[in-house]
């Protein structure tokens, strides 16, 4: 069993745009709880990685696995999101005229069905999960706030607690601590180590003071595939790192 002990497996994936190898051989795999940070530079495959483990891109070969049975090749994008993948784009995309507590319900509806939200009603346990939520976001003094009022730094924390109203195993963020002030940064940064151990997450992100507060493992990715992993001590002292950074 390959997949022993991980949430997220990916095995020689390689990808093709137009005869262009955007993603190469990449093999990488997340230990469940674990908080991955991705780095690398553009172009590197960031972005087209994420599109693959969430369906959007179907990788020409490799294999890609969610726990040990799961294979998401044979799932598409909406039935990989009902597997438990939640995905944040950068920007954010709440809904402004609604209010943070609706913004969190319509959350929880939308992933049980459109056809089940007409007539829904949160239980007590999912009361119980939009509060604990809301306390995870620091948004308890905002619940009725119209999330188009927020901050930008809220509005990211009310899109996370959306991904959260579902309970997702696996959580992928793109650069969420871009355009926040340093008490926002903080903040995020103190959230993400809250969702450690509860959720995995694999976070694609600049800002390398933020890595260095929340990351165990590093991966650095370039022209498709893994450059180098390691604390980010040991990633930022490779001299193949220094040299796709600077060297370009
Ligand atoms: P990153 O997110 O690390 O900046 P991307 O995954 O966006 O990298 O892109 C990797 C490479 O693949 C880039 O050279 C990009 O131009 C190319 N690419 C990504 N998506 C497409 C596409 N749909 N068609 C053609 N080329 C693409």
């Amino acid at each position: 069993d390959l997949t022993h002990g991980r949430i997220l497996y990916l095995e020689d994936v390689h990808v093709s745009f137009d005869g262009f190898k955007a993603i190469n051989g990449l093999s990488l795999d997340i230990a469940p709880g674990e908080l991955r940070c991705i780095i690398g530079p553009n172009g590197a495959g960031k972005t087209t990685m994420m599109d693959i483990i969430t369906g959007k891109t179907k990788p020409d070969s490799g294999q890609v696995f969610f726990g040990s049975t799961i294979d998401l090749l044979r799932h598409n994008e909406p039935e990989i999101a009902q597997l438990g993948i939640g995905r944040k784009f950068q920007k954010p995309t709440v809904f402004e005229r609604l209010s943070v507590f609706e913004n969190l319900e319509l959350a929880l509806k939308t992933h049980k069905g459109v056809a089940a939200s007409m007539f829904f009603k949160l239980n007590g346990t999912q009361r119980d999960r939009l509060s604990e939520v809301l306390h995870t976001i620091h948004l308890e003094d905002s619940v009725n706030a119209q999330a188009g009022n927020l901050s930008h730094g809220q509005k990211q924390w009310l899109e996370i607690g959306m991904l959260l109203m579902q309970d997702p195993k696996l959580l992928l963020l793109d650069e969420p601590v871009a355009g926040m002030t340093d008490f926002e940064t903080e903040r995020t940064a103190e959230l993400f180590l809250t969702l450690k151990g509860k959720h995995s997450l694999m976070v694609v992100e600049h800002d390398m003071s933020f890595i260095n507060t929340i990351s165990d493992i590093v991966t650095v990715l370039c022209d498709g595939s893994v450059l180098a992993q390691g604390t980010l001590a040991q990633v930022q002292a490779d001299e193949r790192v220094i040299e796709v950074y600077l060297g370009r």
